[in-house]
Formats: C-alpha cells, sequence, structure tokens
C-alpha cells in the first residue's frame, strides 16, 4: 500500500515537548511559560457568562476585542488584526510575504516558532550570527538580508533567552533595513519590561510600513488556552494579514476574555512587579547553586551549569518531571547545556530548587571522583 507523498514530511520539530511524569502525585510545569498568577480578573466570570453563546458564530472581525485594544493602548482598531494566538499571526505574515526558496531572517537561538514557519513554506531559514552573551547584533542582521530576504522576525524579550534589544537598536534596525523586507516585532513579553517599550514599539510600527508588531494574551494576561493574540501594522498589511488568516480564527469565548482583559492593565503592572520580584529571587537561588545566569526580562530564567557533564540538562529535566516539575531543556535549539524555568509561586520555585540542589551536588560529586 502506497500513501500520498506529503510536502512536508513527517517531523518533530514542535515548541511542544512531550516529556513523562508519571509517578509525580502533583505536576508543576514551569516549562512552557505560563503565568503562575492566572488570568486577568473577571476573565473566567465572563467566559462562563457567555458560555450559553457557544452554538453561535462569533464576529469574525473580532470588532469589540479590537476595539477595546485600542482603546486601552490608544491604537487605531482599524490598524489591528486578531489571531488564533499570535502564532497564527506569525504563521499569516509568512504566507503573506514568503514562498519557498524566499529566506526567512532570525538572530540566532530565536523562539523556535520563527523557524517553523519558514519551514511550512518551504522557504529558507537564515540565523544571524549574536554578539556576546546572547545579545541581538543589529548589524549582523542587517549584513544577513539578501534580496531574497522577505521577512525579520525579531522576539523583544527572546525566547529562550531572555534577552532584551534596546530599543534604539530595534528603531535603527527598522531605518536601516531595505523596504522589501517585513520586519515582525513579536513582542510576546512585554508585559514584562517597562510599558514605555511597548509604546515606542507600536511608534516604530507607525514609522514603518513594513513593521509589524504582535501581541499575545497567552502570557502576562494569562489566558494561553484561550488562544489569543493581535497584531498592529499599517492597514494594507493588516488587510493582507485577514486575507490569509482563518476566518473565525478567534473563537467567541476567546474574543470576550482578551476584550475584558486588556482593560485589567492594574493587574498587568501586578504581574510585571511579582513576577520581577520571584525572578531576581529564582536566579540567586540558581547562582548560588553555581548556575551561570542568562539576564532576563521575561517570565522565566535562563542557566546552565558550567563544567556539567553532556547530557547533564536533559538528564535532569527527565528526573525532575518524575517528581512532578517540569522545565524545559534546549537541545532542539541548539543550547543543549540551557535551562529554561517559568517563574511560579516561592513554595513550587523553592521545591524545584530542593530538586536541583541535589543534582547539583550529584554532578559536583562525580566531577570531584572523575578529578577534574
Ligand atoms: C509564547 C510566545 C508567543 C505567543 O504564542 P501564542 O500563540 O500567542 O500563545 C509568541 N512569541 C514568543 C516569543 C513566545 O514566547
Amino acid at each position: 500500500m502506497s500513501l500520498p507523498v506529503p510536502y512536508l514530511s513527517a517531523r518533530t520539530l514542535t515548541v511542544v515537548k512531550k516529556i513523562d511524569t508519571s509517578g509525580a502525585a502533583r505536576v508543576v510545569n514551569l516549562g512552557l511559560n505560563e503565568s503562575w498568577l492566572g488570568a486577568a480578573p473577571g476573565v473566567v466570570e465572563a467566559i462562563r457568562e457567555a458560555a450559553p453563546q457557544v452554538y453561535r458564530y462569533a464576529d469574525p472581525g473580532c470588532g469589540t476585542m479590537r476595539a477595546a485594544i485600542g482603546k486601552q493602548f490608544n491604537l487605531n482598531p482599524a490598524r489591528i488584526v486578531c489571531g488564533n494566538g499570535s502564532e497564527e499571526l506569525l504563521d499569516a505574515v509568512g504566507r503573506v510575504y514568503a514562498r519557498a526558496g524566499d529566506e526567512i531572517l532570525f538572530p540566532a537561538y530565536s523562539f523556535l516558532q520563527f523557524a517553523i514557519v519558514a519551514y511550512r513554506l518551504g522557504a529558507k531559514a537564515v540565523e544571524a550570527p549574536l554578539g556576546p552573551d546572547f545579545s541581538v547584533d543589529v548589524d549582523a542582521l542587517l549584513a544577513a538580508v539578501t534580496p531574497a530576504t522577505r521577512v525579520i522576525f525579531l522576539a523583544n524579550p527572546n525566547n529562550p533567552t531572555g534577552s532584551v534589544v534596546p530599543m534604539d537598536e530595534v528603531a535603527r534596525l527598522a531605518r536601516e533595513l531595505p523596504s522589501h523586507v517585513v520586519l515582525v516585532l513579536d513582542a510576546a513579553y512585554a508585559e514584562y519590561v517597562d510599558p514605555a517599550e511597548a509604546v515606542a514599539t507600536f511608534e516604530i510600527a507607525d514609522r514603518h510600513p513594513n513593521v509589524i508588531v504582535t501581541r499575545t494574551f497567552s502570557k502576562a494576561y494569562g489566558l494561553a488556552s484561550a488562544r489569543a493574540g493581535w497584531a498592529y501594522a499599517y492597514p494594507e498589511v493588516v488587510a493582507a494579514l485577514n486575507n490569509v488568516r482563518g476566518i473565525g480564527n478567534v473563537n467567541g469565548l476567546a474574543q470576550v476574555a482578551a476584550t475584558v482583559a486588556v482593560g485589567e492593565q492594574d493587574f498587568i503592572q501586578h504581574v510585571r512587579a511579582r513576577t520581577a520580584e520571584e525572578r531576581d529571587y529564582l536566579e540567586r537561588e540558581l547562582r548560588t547553586l553555581g548556575f551561570e545566569i542568562s539576564p532576563s526580562a521575561a517570565n522565566f530564567a535562563f542557566v546552565r551549569l558550567p563544567g556539567a557533564a553532556a547530557g547533564w540538562a536533559q538528564a535532569t529535566v527527565a528526573r525532575l518531571a518524575k517528581q512532578g516539575f517540569i522545565i524545559r531543556s534546549n537541545e532542539d535549539y541548539g543550547l543543549p547545556e540551557w535551562l529554561r524555568i517559568s517563574i511560579a509561586d516561592r513554595a513550587d520555585l523553592d521545591e524545584m530548587l530542593g530538586l536541583l540542589r541535589v543534582e547539583v551536588r550529584a554532578a559536583n560529586g562525580e566531577r570531584l571522583a572523575a578529578g577534574a
């Protein structure tokens, strides 16, 4: 029996990894950058209230949601397009602007979704080298642009490294980029940094018709499973994205949730402050255990244990998972020594740190025994 031949072969490139937690009575997932502070106030009640309407089609244009976003950030709703999470919008940008053989460019160790967008199109994923300490090198990005480059993706702050590109460098990239290239500023973690940077990001998109800003409700707003994101761009770009997105892409309950959530900026301020506090704590404790820290501006820490044996991070992730704590190793990002750990409440962080302490002691013991 012969099977139809797919253009895309089966392949395991995915942002969601399978992990064995069998044996754990309770599972704490610190591997997906979900917010431990939960959904913004009023969201769950609003979803419950809207639930009886689930038999009806929702507004395919997300009018109420776009109006609420526009009001909150002082943006023209006509320049906003909503998506089934921001991942749909990243994918839509790829489908609007790139085809097989084109180049999609991003800094090394960027969000895995960028390579996936290129892969789905048969486009070439091109990585620009970084500067020191996972810093984005804007000159290296500009130097990597060719006539075949159609899209640049820049996550700021970046996942998984947590690093930030200074706004004047983002502005310079937008300014010096040839106008045939679309620049996507993926601001999925914008709520975790100074709100002035989000404003500056929108201003860059106002100055340049080839710049698209994407935002999500999945992280700080706590709506990861609702699937709601949005993009801000010039009207012509928004029209093009509306042509390729799914018609009913944002379900009615997600639209209701996002509409309520975006008005809860006091909550977002609370999330920002609490996340920074617990991130500082986690990074300090990990440093004490001997970890090297890549300073993170987002809701996760990014760390490695210098001198650990090859495969130590993967083995540690597997052992912690069996004890109920999922953290993320990054071999799929080409960084097999590095661990990405989502910020959580103090009790869960302390329990996880206790498990890690055991792993570090064992690694150090092995190193001593080996005479290193
Ligand atoms: C989490 C994340 C997103 C958001 O994904 P959604 O599809 O909106 O849930 C986008 N970009 C980056 C860099 C992320 O880490």
